[in-house]
């Protein structure tokens, strides 16, 4: 069993430990649209994917407390660019470009698909990638190519539900449910389902804490 499936999200040094780590500064280092830009130190390093407007930036900005660090927008598939911030010299959080919308071409999509791979492939200090999942909408088919692509690379990986606040509980729990089912046989999923909300606050402290580990190792 991997070190944060024994955590107790319920345990107040557990929380702490998250609190702690994520009350640092958190600083924009760099945007980058090819892959020889990205900042070569060894900081242990989180990535987060997701489908354009997933909510990633809200939850970026919702984890290190700062409602300007990372853009939300309105505008889905304008990001084409890796943007990593530095966590109190102790953590990089890179916020990978969205996928999956309708209204991009296929150059974009090749740009999309050989930065991610070729970051994937190359980057030793990286310790998992937070998949985001709208709850409202569950995985999609591009979802389901991005956890292919992070199976490939053995990249580890794991699934957070956003948007929670939009969904009945009752939903939420069938949802977690048929995801775990479905990504149980993916080699590099993590079998824990973090279920989240920006806008309420729901569940941020509990992904703060099973983060803040990786950032020991
Ligand atoms: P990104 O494109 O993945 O970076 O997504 P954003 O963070 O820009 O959010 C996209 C839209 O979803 C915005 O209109 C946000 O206000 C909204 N949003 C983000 N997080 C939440 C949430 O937890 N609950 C609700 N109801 N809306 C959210």
């Amino acid at each position: 069993m991997s070190l944060a499936t024994e955590l107790n999200l319920e345990d107040p040094a557990v929380l702490e430990h998250g609190r702690v780590l994520f009350e640092q500064p958190c600083r924009f280092v760099i945007g980058c649209v090819k892959l020889d830009q990205v900042p070569t130190d060894s900081t242990p390093e989180i990535a987060f994917a997701g489908r354009s407007n997933v909510g990633k930036s809200s939850i970026l900005n919702a984890l290190v407390r700062q409602n300007t660090l990372a853009r939300t927008s309105n505008t889905p598939g304008r990001t084409r660019e890796i943007n990593f911030f530095n966590l109190g010299e102790q953590l990089m959080l890179a916020d990978l470009p969205g996928y999956g919308y309708a209204r991009v071409s296929k150059a974009q999509v090749q740009q999309w698909t050989g930065l991610v791979d070729s970051y994937l492939k190359g980057r030793a200090n990286l310790r998992r990638v937070c998949v985001l999942i709208d709850s409202r909408h569950g995985l999609k088919e591009s979802d389901r190519g991005v956890m292919a692509m992070l199976d490939q690379v053995a990249q580890p990986y794991q699934v957070v539900l956003t948007k929670a606040d939009k969904v009945k509980a009752d939903y939420l729990g069938k949802l977690e449910s048929s995801i775990k089912a479905e990504i149980s046989k993916n080699p590099a999923s993590f079998p824990v389902i973090a279920i989240t909300s920006s806008r309420k606050g729901i569940g941020i402290d509990e992904l703060r804490a099973s983060l803040a580990p990786l950032a020991d190792k």
